[in-house]
């Protein structure tokens, strides 16, 4: 609930009820409407003026926009719910998508009825009015309105699961959008490359322009470098599973994947089945897929994202509509609250570790800058860059290649290179962090592993440092290692600093690392960048 840094841009209500008169996009001119007894399903039509009039009706919590437009043209409709809606507020993030399989109709019933229960609730439910205070939820209703529309059309089902595009160089309609992004696209299992296929990947990563629109979205909520949306659910059908990354392997932890992610999703999406009496399990246990919305999510921005299969039977019924949504409110409720914390779900150690201002583990981009100042000396090659590093030796580990969660760290001179100085140092890098919101609370620590290896040339020009940069620019060096005439091993070391002469402030962190001489190897690598909550 602090103040925003950038204003959303915003779709006003008329422009969208003139949109859904059909003026700003390729819509049919007439509503399709579902077979009989499937009528309390919602056509593209029907959706969009109900999400318009909701949205109408609660301005102070409601903002309607849209996230593109699907290939025939159709608006790709979306809410964001929220105190002070039109305000980028410090809040977690939390992203409900329905329906990229056209087929799959009850994925736009249940995030409907998400939205109601939002809007609903606010003001009499304190449960749901303390979500939508301290939460910003986005809901994109129906990812796939082309095949949607077509899977209805003449008053009978079409079995129509892919979007509408044509393929280039083959007769075939349609892509799987849920095999069509861009996180370790392409073959495996249930993915196909036959355009005829029903889970065909398309031409390429994000060729639909769906698929398009869910990434930019994505994208759009990167907030000073990094990804405010925390959890997310897909939804489709059928089976009744709450799947959790990823598809793309049976391995449960991958290089992809920290020990900590795997033991949250996994504890996060067991505790939604208990509540809506799912199979709780990993993705690629029903079977192999890629391309899809929750290996997307996780791959790349770590959000805990998860799948669900809704129904035991194709095309349910209207009679289904209330159960099958309603059995997931409690889930949904819950991943809402855990969002601000998933690591508390492991305990209290872990909570306070990694659930204060700011935590990387160094997995995916978070705004960091090498080189800020423009007054680096090492080459390119030698700076820091975020990395799977190579391991090198020279009288013993120098550079490690391991890190201490996951793959990737920050790391100077990332490659081994023909000889184990050829990625040094050499020279002076530094990275600094993205803007840092510290609470005004004392007790925060700031904490990081590090590794600071040298060889015996080494002398006291070569130094590794942290630095936290104040509001008004003011460096304090709060950690430093100089340089000895002792050949130094790589280890990996912890570190822990009180944050106290800067709680209530917005800092940047930085990391120097010198190396004084050109004939000395220095390395440095970094991991677990956190400031804890007070303890
Ligand atoms: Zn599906």
């Amino acid at each position: 609930m602090r103040p925003s840094r950038r204003a959303l841009p915003r779709l006003s209500v008329a422009l969208a009820v003139l949109l859904m008169a059909g003026l700003g996009a390729a819509a049919p001119a007439r509503g399709t409407e579902f077979p009989k007894g499937w009528e309390g399903y919602h056509s593209y039509t029907e959706l969009t003026t109900e999400i318009a009039q909701v949205a109408a009706a609660h301005p102070d919590i409601v903002k309607l926009f849209s996230i593109g437009q699907s290939y025939k043209g159709r608006q790709l409709w979306a809410v964001k719910v929220s105190d002070n809606v039109g305000v980028d507020e410090n809040e977690p993030e939390v992203l409900f998508d329905g329906s990229h399989h056209s087929d799959e109709h009850m994925g736009v019933e249940m995030t409907l009825h998400i939205f109601h229960w939002l809007v609903d609730g606010y003001g009499t439910d304190p449960r749901i009015t303390n979500i939508v205070n301290t939460r910003e939820i986005y809901i994109v209703f129906l990812v796939n309105p082309d095949g949607a529309e077509y899977d209805i059309h003449g008053g009978r089902y079409w079995f129509w699961r892919k979007n509408r595009q044509a393929t280039p160089g083959s007769t075939a309609i349609g892509t799987d959008l849920n095999r069509n992004y861009g996180y370790r696209w392409g073959l495996g299992g249930r993915t196909s490359s036959n355009p005829l296929a029903i889970t065909y990947h398309g031409p390429r990563p994000f060729s639909a322009p769906e698929t398009r629109a869910m990434r930019d979205f994505l994208a759009s909520r990167v907030v000073d470098g990094r990804q405010q949306i925390r959890a997310a659910i897909s939804f489709h059908e059928l089976g009744r599973l709450v799947m959790w990354p990823y598809g793309y392997t049976l391995t449960d932890i991958p290089a992809d994947m920290t020990a900590d992610d795997h033991a949250a999703l996994a504890r996060i999406g067991r505790h939604m089945a208990t509540t809506n009496g799912y199979r709780p399990e990993q993705a690629s246990d029903l079977y192999i897929t890629r391309g899809t919305t929750k290996d997307y999510e996780y791959g790349t921005y770590r959000i805990f994202a998860y799948t669900f299969e809704m129904s035991i039977k194709d095309y349910p019924d209207d009679s289904k509509i209330a159960s099958e949504t309603g059995r997931n409110r409690e889930a949904v409720l819950y991943l809402m609250e855990r969002a601000g914390c998933p690591y508390a779900v492991l305990g209290a150690a872990l909570r306070i570790a990694r659930c204060g201002a700011f935590d990387d583990d160094l997995e995916v981009a978070r705004g960091w800058t090498v080189n800020p100042d423009g007054t680096d000396t090492a080459p390119a090659a030698g700076r820091f860059a975020r990395a799977d590093p190579a391991p090198t030796s020279r009288f013993g580990s120098k550079q490690l290649g391991t890190a201490t969660s996951g793959r990737d760290v920050l790391v100077t001179g990332s490659r081994a290179g023909a000889k184990p100085t050829a990625s040094d140092l050499d020279g002076s890098s530094t990275v600094r962090s993205a803007a840092i919101d510290l609470p005004a609370t004392s007790g925060q620590h700031l904490t990081f592993r590090y590794v600071f290896a040298h060889d015996a040339a080494s002398t006291s020009a070569d130094t590794f440092k942290a630095v936290v940069e104040a509001q008004d620019g003011t460096r304090t060096e709060v950690f430093g290692l100089t340089g000895k005439p002792v050949d130094t091993d790589g280890r990996w070391r912890s570190a822990s600093i009180s944050m106290d002469p800067w709680a209530g402030q917005t800092v940047h962190l930085r990391f120097e690392a010198v190396d004084g001489g050109p004939g000395n190897l220095v390395e440095v690598e970094i991991d677990d960048v956190r400031i804890t909550q007070p303890s």
